[in-house]
Order: structure tokens, then C-alpha cells, then sequence
């Protein structure tokens, strides 16, 4: 395969792996998503039942007590006192007393912290303590829809208010303003005629925040409740923050003192609110709850802290409040993210495997191709010499494109034993150029070769009879090998030879025979009749000599 199609192999698989991790992921975000939901839901339900049975418990126990015949009796006395405008704290044995001494036994059980009877048209007719008798009663005025719904027959539980008197806090301070919970019961006559109603007051910092606290899930879920106006009714999980950020002041709970509303960013990054706490727009959980929607978010919205939260809520109209589970989607997220880590881990791995990969490849591919590319030019050399071998086999010479020296041996032979069967004269010129070693080092060996081949050309044409042999001898020496032809003939074939390379005018600047500017030719010429005793060499030999002796009688001759 080609280097590029492999890159796009890869770059094809890289793409493959990313996206399929990107598809398990958000399916493992999904499935996630829907996890968190079931468990905030089921933490919202379990603590709203958890509140029903305890708060079903209390009114069990406060209709018990309204039903008691020495209370129902000594209200119906306090009635009576009450009619006539008596003040019955005066009396050390009056019913009032009475009541306080039987109440606080009844008190005791739960730990509860006072209690009322309440008369027809909402006066308060006894009470633990003297300071708040025969007002108006503190439920009537601060959830009178409960008041109403009590003195019609129901036995109800009151979400938390604001309390009309100091409440003794758990260090032993007396401390205004502090909420209390509520729960009343009509009392009936024995014509089973409402005369008044009993309420007992229950700090709610004791066993209803902690029956909600029991939905705490990990370092940020917590489960609150609320009622209609959105005021949270429960304590803050994260009271401490509040406190730091001003949202509860030193002294107070958070029990009545935190709306559920937005703020518009996250408080505890350092966002403050452009409004007052007043002007905010509920939750999206508080807006659905007090709108009696039973609903859950797991896309992720603002709490009262402006922290993004995912939760699940309720609405209980017959309780009269709303409970909600959230969690900080941080939190809620870990371990997605935790598992997208891994998987981003594991796509960073097979990326960096697959380039290292294809790395290595592509320089184990150009490895085997420079071996490749080696092992062809060592067979183009390989070829290049047999080529060379070859043409040295073979009869012409490759450079002047006329016989060789192997041809040369050869016919020197056939016409050497051919003369003397014949008793023919056997002629031989020896030719060489005239200081061509000077031609070659001043015009370079390139116009060295192509004057060679002119020069064997001109001999070559010289020669007009096909018997002759003319060829290559070696170097810039040429031979002429003429069968049947005496020293005359071959003397003038010689000459010819001669004035037909200075009429060719080659010029060489640097030959040193006198009067001349080209190249120029240097001949011995030798003829005989070959004798049984005498060999091919021989004549060679002789046409050499003849040479030796043209050049030493200054060149350009024939001897
Ligand atoms: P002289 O006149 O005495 O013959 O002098 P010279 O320079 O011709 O003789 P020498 O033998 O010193 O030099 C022969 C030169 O011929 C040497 C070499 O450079 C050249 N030669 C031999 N064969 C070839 C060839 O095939 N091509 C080329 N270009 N030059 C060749
Ligand atoms: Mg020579
Ligand atoms: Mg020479």
C-alpha cells in the first residue's frame, strides 16, 4: 500500500476510535443521568414518608390528648373564666394550673416546648407561659389557612413560623424570633361540638430536620423542605456556607430565613444578586414544587445558593409543604467523569500506538525501498559490465564504430596464411595521432572520443576495397591491414590517409609538429610476402618500427 493510503487508514481508524468512545460516552452520560434521577427520587419519596409517618404519629398522640376528659373538662372550665374576664394565673388551683401540670407530662414524651388552647375566636386561653394569654393566636395570624382548616375539624400539622415569644435555645439562651412547628387538634364536647383547639409547639431543629437529613446522599445532596411562599422550613445542609456568604445572619437558623429563590450565579464563586433576596425569582425546583408539580431536573438549574444543582421534588398539599433532593451536578458527575478520563485515556493511547505505528512503517518502507533502489543500481552496474564484456566479444569497436582489435587478430590470421598459400604480398599501415595526449588534456576526453572517431572514419573511407581490414588497434592507434597490395600501393593509401586528416583541419592548438594547427597522423608502413618461418607478429612488428621511426622524424609522416 502507499504511504498515503496508509495515512488515511489511520487517520480513517483514529476517527472510528474517537467517535465511537464519543457515543459511549454520552450513552454512559444517559444512562448516568437517569441514574441519578431514580436515586434523588427515591431519596425524595422515602424522606417524604419517613415525615408522614412521624407527623401522622404526632397527630395520633396531640387526638389522644384532646380527647382526654379532664381536658376536655378544664377547658370547658377556662372557657367559662374566660367569658367572665377573669385572670386565672391568680389562682394557684385554677384550671389553668391544672392544664400546665397536666400538659407538661403529656410534654414531656416528645420533648415538645409549649402548647396552646385556643379559643373559638382565636384567643389563646392557656398557654405554658402568662405573656402571650388571651391574644390572638399566633397560628391564626401567621398561617391562617391552617387555623381555619383546624377549626373546622383537622388535625394538622403547622410548617414552621416565626415564634410570638423568646424560645430557650440549647445553650440555655433565651432567643426571639425562632421558628416552631405546630400541631393541632380540635377539642370536642360531649355533644362532639368544637369548643377549642389544642397545639403543641415542636422545635423543629429536633426530629423534623432530622427525619430530612436522613436524605443527605454524599458531600452535597440534601434533602429540604419548603412551604407555599418557597421560605425553606427545614435546616440548611449547608448553614455554614450561608453564613459566610450573608444569607443567615450569626445568630439565626436557616429555618424560615432562606428563600428558595435564584440568584442568578453562583454565590459562593463570589456572585451577588443585583436585587434583594425578595425580588429573585424562585427556583426552578421551587416554582414547579409551589405550583403542586411532583417533578425532577437532571439537566441542571440554580439552588438557593446559585450552586448548579440536578433534584427531584414533591408537593404534599395535605401537609402543606414541599420537599426537594438535590445535588451538586459537580458532585453528581464525578463519576462520569471519571469514566470519560479512562476513555479519553484509552483513545489518546490507541492514537499515539497507531501514529508511532505508522511511523515505524513508513521508515521500515523507505528502509526496504533505499535496499531496493541499492540492489538496482548495483544490477544497472552489473549490466553496464557484461554490456562491456560483451562488446569486447564482439568484432566492432564501440567508441569508432570500426573493427576491433579482436576482429584485427583475427583477419591478420586468415590473410596472413591466405598470402602465403597465395604467395601474395600481405601490406600493413600502423597509424597513431600525433600528440593526442596533449588534444585530450586541453579539449577533454569527450572531443578526445569524438576526434578519434573522425580520424577512423577518414581511414575508413580511405580504404576503397572491401578485402581491406581496417580497424582499432588500441588507444589512438589504428591499423590497415591490406590483402593483396604491394609497398607502393599501401605507401600511397598511406599518404592519402595522411593529407586527408590535414585537409579535415581538426584543429589542436597544442601539437608541437612544426607548421601545424590540427590534429595530424603519424604512419609506418610495412608489405611482405609471409614465409613458413615468419608469424603474424612479425609483421606487426615491423609496421611498428616504421611508426617509431615516422614519429621520431617529426610526426605528420609516413616512413
Ligand atoms: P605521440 O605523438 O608521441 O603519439 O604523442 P601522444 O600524446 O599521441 O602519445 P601518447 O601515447 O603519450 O598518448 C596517447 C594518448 O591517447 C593517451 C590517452 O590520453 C589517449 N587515448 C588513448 N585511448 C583513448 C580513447 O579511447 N579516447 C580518448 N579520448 N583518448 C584516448
Ligand atoms: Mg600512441
Ligand atoms: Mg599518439
Amino acid at each position: 500500500m502507499k504511504k498515503s493510503s496508509w495515512f488515511i487508514f489511520t487517520f480513517l481508524f483514529l476517527i472510528f476510535v474517537s467517535s465511537s468512545a464519543w457515543i459511549a460516552l454520552e450513552h454512559i452520560k444517559k444512562e448516568s443521568l437517569k441514574t441519578i434521577k431514580n436515586s434523588l427520587q427515591t431519596v425524595t419519596l422515602t424522606t417524604h414518608e419517613a415525615l408522614y409517618i412521624w407527623i401522622k404519629n404526632r397527630q395520633q398522640q396531640i387526638i389522644e390528648i384532646a380527647q382526654d376528659e379532664a381536658l376536655i373538662s378544664l377547658t370547658q372550665q377556662l372557657l367559662q373564666i374566660n367569658n367572665d374576664k377573669l385572670k386565672t394565673s391568680d389562682l394557684a388551683d385554677s384550671p389553668l394550673s391544672q392544664l400546665r401540670v397536666f400538659m407538661k407530662k403529656k410534654m414531656k414524651i416528645h420533648q415538645d416546648i409549649g402548647f396552646f388552647i385556643i379559643s373559638m375566636n382565636k384567643k389563646n386561653i392557656a398557654s405554658m407561659r402568662d405573656n402571650n394569654l388571651h391574644e390572638t393566636n399566633v397560628i391564626f395570624k401567621k398561617r391562617p389557612v391552617f387555623f381555619k382548616r383546624m377549626i373546622k375539624g383537622e388535625t394538622l400539622f403547622v410548617p414552621p413560623i416565626n415564634s410570638d415569644i423568646p424560645i430557650k435555645t440549647k445553650n440555655g439562651t433565651y432567643v426571639e424570633n425562632l421558628p416552631t412547628i405546630f400541631i393541632g387538634s380540635p377539642i370536642y364536647d360531649e355533644n362532639q361540638k368544637i369548643i377549642a383547639l389544642l397545639t403543641l409547639r415542636i422545635d423543629p431543629s429536633y426530629d423534623f430536620t432530622r427525619v430530612t437529613q436522613l436524605g443527605r446522599i454524599g458531600a452535597s445532596g440534601e434533602t429540604y423542605a419548603f412551604d407555599k411562599k418557597g421560605m425553606l422550613i427545614t435546616n440548611s445542609r449547608f448553614e455554614q456556607q450561608l453564613r459566610q456568604i450573608g444569607l443567615v445572619a450569626a445568630q439565626e437558623t436557616s429555618i424560615l430565613s432562606i428563600r428558595i429563590a435564584d440568584p442568578g450565579g453562583n454565590m459562593l464563586d463570589g456572585y451577588t444578586p443585583k436585587v434583594t433576596r425578595n425580588q429573585l425569582p424562585l427556583t426552578v425546583m421551587a416554582k414547579s414544587a409551589v405550583a403542586g408539580e411532583n417533578s425532577a431536573n437532571v439537566e441542571g438549574y440554580r439552588d438557593y445558593r446559585g450552586v448548579p444543582v440536578f433534584g427531584s421534588w414533591i408537593w404534599d398539599s395535605s401537609l402543606g409543604f414541599g420537599l426537594a433532593t438535590e445535588i451538586d451536578v459537580e458532585e453528581a458527575l464525578v463519576p462520569n467523569y471519571k469514566t470519560r478520563n479512562v476513555l479519553i485515556l484509552a483513545v489518546f493511547s490507541i492514537a499515539l500506538v497507531s501514529i508511532v505505528g505508522f511511523v515505524i512503517w513508513t521508515r521500515i518502507e523507505r528502509q526496504a525501498n533505499d535496499a531496493l533502489e541499492k540492489a538496482f543500481s548495483k544490477l544497472e552496474k552489473i549490466v553496464e559490465e557484461r554490456t562491456k564484456e560483451l562488446q569486447a566479444l564482439s568484432y566492432q569497436d564501440g567508441l569508432t564504430k570500426i573493427s576491433n582489435r579482436r576482429m584485427f587478430d583475427q583477419s591478420l590470421d586468415r590473410e596472413w596464411h591466405r598470402a602465403m598459400r597465395y604467395e601474395e604480398n600481405l601490406s600493413l599501415i600502423m597509424i597513431d595521432i600525433d600528440f593526442f595526449k596533449a588534444y585530450n588534456d586541453n579539449y577533454g576526453h569527450v572531443q578526445g572520443d569524438a576526434c578519434l572517431t573522425q580520424v577512423a572514419q577518414i581511414i575508413a573511407k580511405a580504404s576503397k576495397r572491401t578485402t581491406d581490414t581496417i580497424a582499432r588497434y588500441g588507444g589512438e592507434e589504428f591499423v590497415m591491414l591490406l590483402p593483396n597490395s604491394s609497398l607502393a600501393q599501401a605507401n600511397i593509401l598511406a599518404e592519402q590517409c595522411r593529407q586527408e586528416v590535414i585537409a579535415q583541419n581538426i584543429a589542436h592548438d597544442f601539437t608541437q609538429v612544426e607548421h601545424l594547427k590540427c590534429v595530424s597522423i603519424s604512419l609506418g608502413v610495412c608489405s611482405m610476402v609471409p614465409l613458413v618461418n615468419n608469424s603474424p607478429p612479425m609483421l606487426v612488428q615491423q609496421a611498428d618500427q616504421q611508426l617509431y621511426l615516422a614519429k621520431n622524424n617529426g610526426r605528420n609522416r609516413v616512413e
